[in-house]
């Protein structure tokens, strides 16, 4: 099907269908029933529309599209963790994880979304940084991980649950606030009670230390979770692993923070890798101390999940539970990242498309 002279439904919020209907020449409500088709019943197909005039169905079905990505394959972990496989229309591949949540797992998922194919960041330890950057991906890309990722499920699961999906963190491939127009239309998207309805504090972005997008979301009137990528307690170190902190050094990272904290009035976490004989001494423990305990903000720690062809290792159990015990002595807020879905690459930092 040739799609490119298309109109994509797909990304369209409530008020933007209703407007594109008026613009055809149809009336304003129209745009409101097939907004409920696309997010609600989870129809792509303008044929199956039924409350929809034949003759406009007909006319939509050549002028327009509702584009979700493909799920080309999907392997699925001994904890219930499933990795898709997805293509967009341009061909690009990209992957999108969801994970069993909470008590009697398998119920209920959270949803790893990309926001971009590869990711020019490039940090030293990510398998995503290192198989290079492609392109941003659209809001309805994103949106449309979430509808293919729910169908999928759905379907495999023979579950007719519509909240099958219940939590989204912005984790999968690519740094979310280097796209940040297009993610936070995603969100808008997710968390319309008209549509997906979400419940927006099961929302979490995370972000590699984009000091202007932390800037930007602290404007929005939004109540998601922001996690920040920091995993070095200074800038000699970070700047070696997350490249973006010789653009904006701890100290504009923290002031950014600090801001967004005064602005929004909710915790921020912090994401911390474990890298073994890199960052875990007793001294980087201090230094994390001294610089996050005044924020009052929560500490993720993140056993590395190896990646083959990187030089980083995981550090053994012990040395976790000691970096933890000193992190909670100097009275941090501390969780350890329980790692899902590792034995078929879909742990965190382990999202790269193979045959691109
Ligand atoms: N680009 C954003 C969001 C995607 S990465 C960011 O960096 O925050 C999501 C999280 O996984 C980040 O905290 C990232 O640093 C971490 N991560 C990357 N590679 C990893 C790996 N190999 N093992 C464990 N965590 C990893
Ligand atoms: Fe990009 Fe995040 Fe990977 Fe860094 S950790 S390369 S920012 S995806």
């Amino acid at each position: 099907m040739n799609t490119i002279n298309r109109t994509q439904l797909l990304g369209m919020n409530c008020k933007q269908l209703e407007d594109y209907m008026l613009q055809i020449g149809q009336p304003r409500y129209r745009g409101r029933q097939i907004y409920k088709w696309i997010y609600q019943k989870d129809i792509s197909s303008f044929y199956e529309m039924s409350d929809i005039p034949k003759e406009l169905r007909r006319q939509l079905d050549e002028t327009a599209v509702v584009s979700i990505p493909r799920v080309l394959k999907q392997r699925v972990s001994k904890d219930g963790t499933r990795k898709f496989l997805m293509e967009l229309e341009d061909r690009k591949r990209i992957e999108t994880v969801v994970i069993p949540q909470g008590e009697g797992r398998g119920s209920r998922y959270s949803l790893c979304i990309s926001t971009q194919v590869g990711c020019p960041i490039s940090c030293a330890f990510c398998a995503t940084g290192s198989s290079g950057y492609h392109r941003n991906l659209q809001s309805h890309e994103m949106v449309g991980q979430f509808l293919s990722s729910r169908r999928e499920l759905k379907k495999r699961l023979k579950k007719n649950d519509d909240n099958i999906i219940s939590n989204v963190v912005y984790m999968g491939m690519g740094e979310p606030f280097l796209n940040y127009d297009q993610v936070i239309a995603s969100v808008y998207l997710l968390i319309d009670p008209q549509g997906i309805n979400l419940d927006q504090r099961h929302i979490t972005i995370s972000t590699s230390g984009e000091v202007k997008g932390i800037k930007r979301l602290a404007e929005e009137d939004l109540q998601i979770t922001l996690a920040i990528s920091l995993h070095a307690p200074n800038d000699q170190l970070r700047d070696q692993l997350v490249p973006l902190n010789r653009k904006y050094p701890l100290g504009q990272l923290m002031e950014a923070v600090e801001y967004y904290l005064d602005k929004t009035n909710r915790r921020v976490t912090f994401e911390y890798i474990m890298l073994d004989d890199v960052n875990i001494s007793r001294e980087h423990a201090h230094e994390l101390i001294k610089m996050v305990k005044p924020l009052l903000a929560n500490i993720n720690l993140i056993p590395y999940n190896e990646v083959e062809t990187l030089p980083f290792k995981r550090p053994s159990s012990n040395k976790v539970w000691q970096f933890y015990h000193w992190l909670v002595e100097g009275g941090l807020n501390v969780t350890i990242r329980e790692e899902r879905g590792g034995d078929i690459e879909a742990a965190c930092g382990q999202l790269y498309v193979k045959e691109r």
